[in-house]
């Protein structure tokens, strides 16, 4: 398996794992875009969200739901935070494992370009 954040959930690399289930895994991203930069990711391999069917639509609302438990955990949820899943090319996907951006600690604008 040559996916970079299988690799990550088997821990065959290091990663600063702030939380983990049977379900999905979370951790720091090697290179945050805020002061709390997390990506919460499915265990099971997804490419793209384009690939995703209706077996995944529980583990994709995990992932949410995970963000959300660990901004509250962290202490930035109540100023508030951002969630973002890019995909593919145009959305600037450099990952292919599907996985949700959990950026918090400072006000971001809008749009994001
Ligand atoms: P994407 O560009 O696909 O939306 O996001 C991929 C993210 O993974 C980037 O923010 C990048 O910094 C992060 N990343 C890439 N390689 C590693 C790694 O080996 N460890 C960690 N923790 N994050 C990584």
């Amino acid at each position: 398996m040559s996916c970079l954040f299988c690799k990550i959930i088997d821990k065959e690399i290091p990663a600063d794992i702030v939380y983990e289930d049977e379900h999905v895994l979370a951790f720091r991203d090697i290179n945050p875009q805020a002061p709390h930069h997390l990506l919460v990711i499915p265990k099971k391999h997804i490419a793209t969200i384009n690939e995703a069917d209706e077996a995944d639509a529980e583990v994709i609302g995990r992932l949410s739901l995970t963000a959300a438990k660990l901004a509250k955990q962290l202490g930035f949820a109540d100023s508030g935070y951002r969630t973002v899943m890019n995909c593919n090319e145009h959305g600037g996907q450099t990952v292919y494992h599907i996985h949700m951006h959990v950026l918090g600690g400072k006000a971001m604008g809008w749009p994001p370009y």
